[in-house]
C-alpha cells in the first residue's frame, strides 16, 4: 500500500494523468512476456522528463519503495514483474530522439524510444543501427540496453551493448551518474556502462543513452536454403562459420516452426522442408557476391535441396517478416508458450538440436525450434497449457534439462533474454556461489536499501 499523501506527491511531480493508482490500471503493469505469475504494483508512474524520472526514483528511495522500470514489457525473463510490489516507472513518456549526429556517427536518445522507430529515423539519414530484436516494433532502447538485447544481425554486428558509447542514469538515490562519451574512445573513469548494460534495472535507471551508428551497407543479399534433414542444416551453419564467412544473419527454423509461420503469414515457405536456413550477407557489392556464392557452395555441399535468392527488396522483406513472426505464429497454437534461450558454441548446434529432440520426446512435449543459429543462440519454444498441471510439471523438468544440456555443451543459460526472475535460481549452475555473492555485494554497495528491481538476476 502507498499512502494518499505520497500519491499526491507523485501527482504534483508528474501531473495527475501520469500517476495510476486504480487497481485496473495497475493490473496492466503486473506481468510481462515471461510465463510467470503476475504481481500487482502499488502504484504506476509515467515521467515525461528527465527531472521527473530522477525525482520519482528519489521519492521511491526516500520511502524505501521497490522500483521496477518498464519499457515495453516484452522481456522474456520476468524483469518487469514488480516482484516486491512498489512502484512501476513506465518510460514511454521519455521517447525523444535528442540527436542524430551524422558527422560523428552517434545518436542520443531517451530510454523509452521504440527500437524500430529509432532504426528507421537513423536509416532515413543513410546510417545504420544494427541491433534488431524480434520485438523491435515495440521494444524500447532502455529495455534493450538493460537486457543487452541481441537480434537477427548479432552474428556480424553484435548486440546492443556493442553500440552503447555512453549512458547517464539515476542511482538508487535519484542522483545522476554519467559514463562514456560521444567519442568512439573514452577511458575517463570506471567503465560503468559495461556494468549497466545487461543489469536489468537492478543497478540504476537509464536517463539518456548515447548510441554508436555505422554507415548502411552498400549491398545485401538474402537467401533461403531448404533442407530435408535438420542435421544437415545444422552442419551447414557450422560449415559457414568454419569457412570464415560472416553473414549478417544466419537463422534456422525447424519444420514445426516453418508450418506455423506459413499458416500465420503465408510468406510462401516450403512447408515440407525439414529445416530452413535464412541467410543474409551484406557489405560492398563485390564482397556480397563472393560471400553469397561461398554460402551457397557450403549449403549445397551439406545437402541443401534448394537455395532461393530474394530478387527484390519486397521478397527479402517477406522472408524477414516471416522469421520475425516465428514466436507470434507459435504462440497462436497453444494457450502457453515458453520461449527458451539456450545458447551453445556454434559447432555444438547439431548436438544441441539432437538433445532438444530427445528432450521433447522424453517429456512428451511439443517443442518448435528456431533462432539465431549463427550465434549458437537457439530458441526452443515449448507449446503447452499451463492449466494442465501434469503437463506443466513436465515442461519445468524439460526446461531444466535444456539448461543442463546447454551448459554441458559449453553454452549459457541466456544468449539474449536475460536472467530476471525466470532463471535466477539457475545462475549459480553456470557461474559459482562466489559469483552470486560477489554480485550481491556490488548490488548492496550501490543500492543498500535494495529498491532497484529487487529479486532479479541474483535473487535476494
Ligand atoms: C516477440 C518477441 C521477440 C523477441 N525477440 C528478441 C530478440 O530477437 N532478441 C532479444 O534480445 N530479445 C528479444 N525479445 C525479448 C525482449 O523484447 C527484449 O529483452 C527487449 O530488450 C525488452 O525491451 P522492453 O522495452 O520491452 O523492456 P522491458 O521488458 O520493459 O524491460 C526489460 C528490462 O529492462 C529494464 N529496464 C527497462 N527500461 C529501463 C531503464 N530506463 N533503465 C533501467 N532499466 C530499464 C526493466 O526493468 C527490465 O528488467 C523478444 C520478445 C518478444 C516478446
Amino acid at each position: 500500500m502507498i499512502g494518499r499523501a505520497l500519491i499526491a506527491e507523485f501527482e504534483k511531480l508528474l501531473g495527475r494523468d501520469n500517476v495510476f493508482a486504480d487497481e485496473a490500471d495497475r493490473h496492466t503493469y503486473s506481468y510481462d512476456a515471461a510465463v510467470l505469475d503476475p504481481v500487482l504494483p502499488a502504484l504506476v508512474v509515467r515521467p515525461t522528463s528527465s527531472e521527473g524520472l530522477g525525482r520519482s526514483v528519489r521519492l521511491c528511495g526516500e520511502n524505501a519503495l521497490p522500483v521496477t522500470v518498464r519499457g515495453a514489457g516484452t522481456n522474456l525473463s520476468g524483469g518487469t514483474i514488480p516482484a516486491r510490489g512498489g512502484v512501476v516507472i513506465v518510460t514511454n513518456g521519455l521517447n525523444r530522439i535528442l540527436e542524430i549526429n551524422e558527422a560523428d556517427l552517434y545518436a542520443v536518445v531517451e530510454p523509452g524510444v521504440v527500437t524500430a522507430r529509432f532504426a528507421a529515423a537513423v536509416e532515413s539519414r543513410g546510417l545504420f543501427y544494427p541491433p534488431d530484436p524480434g520485438s523491435q516494433a515495440v521494444s524500447t532502447l532502455g529495455g534493450n540496453v538493460a537486457e543487452n538485447a541481441g537480434g537477427l544481425r548479432g552474428l556480424k554486428y553484435g548486440v546492443t551493448g556493442d553500440y552503447v558509447l555512453g549512458l547517464s542514469f539515476f542511482d538508487a538515490n535519484g542522483e545522476i551518474v554519467k559514463t562514456g562519451a560521444r567519442t568512439v574512445k573514452c577511458v575517463a573513469g570506471y567503465n560503468l556502462a559495461g556494468l549497466m548494460v545487461g543489469s536489468e534495472g537492478t543497478l540504476g535507471v537509464f536517463d539518456r543513452i548515447i548510441l554508436k551508428l555505422i554507415p548502411i551497407p552498400a549491398a545485401r543479399k538474402a537467401m533461403l536454403a531448404v533442407f530435408d534433414d535438420i542435421a544437415k542444416a545444422c552442419e551447414a551453419v557450422s560449415g559457414i562459420i568454419a569457412d570464415k564467412i560472416v553473414p549478417a544473419t544466419l537463422e534456422l527454423m525447424d519444420n514445426f516452426t516453418i508450418r506455423a509461420v506459413e499458416d500465420y503469414g503465408h510468406a510462401g515457405l516450403p512447408v515440407d522442408a525439414a529445416a530452413l536456413l535464412l541467410i543474409e550477407v551484406d557489405g560492398h557489392a563485390a564482397q556480397v557476391e563472393e560471400d553469397a556464392s561461398r554460402v551457397e557452395a557450403v549449403c549445397r555441399g551439406r545437402g541443401a535441396m534448394s537455395l532461393r535468392v530474394a530478387r527484390t527488396a519486397a521478397e527479402r522483406d517477406k522472408v524477414w517478416e516471416a522469421r520475425r513472426a516465428a514466436l507470434s505464429a507459435l504462440a497462436k497454437l497453444k494457450p502457453t508458450v515458453v520461449l527458451e534461450d539456450a545458447t551453445v558454441p556454434r559447432s555444438k548446434i547439431p548436438a544441441m538440436m539432437n538433445s532438444l529432440e530427445a528432450i521433447a520426446s522424453r517429456y512428451r512435449l511439443t517443442i518448435g525450434t528456431f533462432g539465431h543459429a549463427g550465434d549458437g543462440n537457439l530458441h526452443p519454444t515449448i507449446l503447452t497449457d499451463r492449466r494442465d498441471r501434469a503437463e506443466w510439471s513436465r515442461v519445468e523438468a524439460a526446461i531444466d534439462a535444456i539448461f543442463d544440456e546447454a551448459l554441458k555443451l559449453g553454452g549459457t543459460l541466456s544468449g539474449e533474454h536475460g536472467i530476471g526472475l525466470a532463471k535466477s535460481r539457475f545462475l549459480e549452475k553456470e557461474t559459482s556461489r562466489a559469483t552470486i555473492l560477489y554480485s550481491r555485494r556490488i548490488k548492496t554497495a550501490l543500492d543498500p536499501k535494495n529498491i532497484l528491481n529487487p529479486g532479479k538476476i541474483i535473487g535476494e
